[in-house]
């Protein structure tokens, strides 16, 4: 079979299997060309994790490729202390507006009377889930109780904030807590770590399409760049994430390290400016603490303080009272799931102790924690092309 150029594939990526077969080919050729024992390819997208599990990608990878999931789960690294600070308003009151997502988040406390924000409410706290800061608006105009939303996210869900902060619509009754965190300083620290840790060193990056489409490739050219790592910044169809592989494969051969777009038809290179202005206008960075993890340098975004008067930090006075040691429950892995140090069955507890339906962990909560992903879709499911 001949090569066929990659402007080729990437026209017909509407998924079917003679594309999946050639890309799967492509990536074996190029492994076979690559001088290193074992190749390590980091995703930092919870739904490149669940495309990757859930059409077996993984299965198609030549023995020295090496899948692993990055930092790309909102909800496993928010803090314990920003939900039992939560837990500890709802049950005086006031009501605590949260995703879905974040609604079973298991605390590390011993001291609080409920173990999650569902637990609160079973036991009389003011919990509501919603699907958006709008919907916590309109809901806080109409009741007019002193209310919190809990703003967990990345950089995609950032502007869902700070446009309306931006616009006046939140209602005086109605605070924001801001638990965002940045993706590049994670990055950074992720594949800084494996160095560290002696383990194997991380030679490709899925960059993470929804987060480039608002901070664009930029960015990742200029992780590329430093660590000399190449990176695509990847949709989420599973031919995106094979074309994606192959394309790092490519890079890695000829000794490119720069950042590709493969997700052009949503992601420019400096973002969106709108998004990143009205982001940049409300909130400053500063060193944020990752769960389980510890403090990221400037990994966090806070609102400025032109915008106390909405900071439910300040407003209650809530406090960061988070150690590296203390934010997972014992035996809990999820720090190095989450850095892409192991895999979810590598932990003891993954699936025994720590289920779906019973999470343990933080891991095992949201849709796009790995360990969560790895129990509902499998792990190690074969894909049939
Ligand atoms: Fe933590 Fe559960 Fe994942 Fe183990 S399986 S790392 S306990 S979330």
């Amino acid at each position: 079979m001949s090569s066929p150029r990659f402007e080729e594939i990437n026209y017909f990526l509407k998924g079917n299997k003679i594309i999946a077969r050639t890309l799967t080919r492509l990536i074996y050729r190029y492994a076979s060309q690559i001088r290193l024992e074992r190749i390590k390819i980091m995703n930092f997208c919870g739904t490149h994790e669940w495309t990757t599990v859930h059409y077996g990608i993984r299965s198609l990878m030549p023995p020295k490729i090496e899948l692993v999931a990055g930092p790309g789960c909102p909800v496993c690294i928010t803090p314990s202390s920003v939900i039992e600070n939560a837990i500890n308003i709802a049950l005086e009151g006031v009501r605590v507006y949260t995703f879905g997502d974040a609604y079973r988040l298991p605390v590390t406390s011993k001291k609080l009377e409920a173990k999650s924000l569902e637990d609160a409410k079973s036991k009389g706290g003011d919990v509501k889930v919603i699907y958006s800061f709008l919907e916590a608006i309109r809901d806080a105009k109409r009741c007019k109780e002193s209310s919190v939303f809990v703003g967990i996210g990345f950089e995609t869900t950032a502007p869902g904030y700070s446009i309306p902060i931006l616009n006046g619509m939140v209602p005086e009754n109605l605070f924001f807590y801001s638990v965002l965190r940045l993706t590049p300083p994670a990055a950074r620290y992720a594949i800084n770590k494996a160095i560290e840790k002696g383990v194997t060193p991380v030679h490709g990056i899925i960059a993470p399409g929804h987060v480039s489409a608002i901070i664009g490739s930029k960015p990742w050219d200029e992780i590329s760049r430093e660590l000399k790592i190449p990176s695509v910044i990847s949709g989420f169809e599973p031919l995106d994430v094979l074309y994606s592989i192959a394309l790092i494969l490519k890079m890695l051969k000829n000794g490119e390290y720069k950042a590709r777009n493969e997700y052009s038809r949503v992601v420019e290179w400096n973002g969106n400016r709108r998004a990143l202005k009205s982001i940049d206008k409300v909130f400053d960075t500063y060193n944020a603490f990752w769960r389980g993890i510890g403090v990221i340098p400037m990994s966090g975004l806070e609102l400025r303080s032109y915008y106390n008067h909405l900071n439910a930090k300040k407003i209650f006075r809530f406090s960061d009272y988070d150690s590296r040691e203390t934010s997972l429950p014992p035996g809990c892995r999820c720090a190095e799931v989450t850095l892409g140090l192991i895999k979810p069955i590598e932990c003891p507890l993954f699936m025994k102790t720590c289920k779906p339906e019973h999470p343990y962990g933080p891991c095992m909560v949201s849709l796009e924690g790995a360990c969560s992903i790895w129990a509902r879709h499998g792990g190690r499911i074969i894909a049939k092309i």
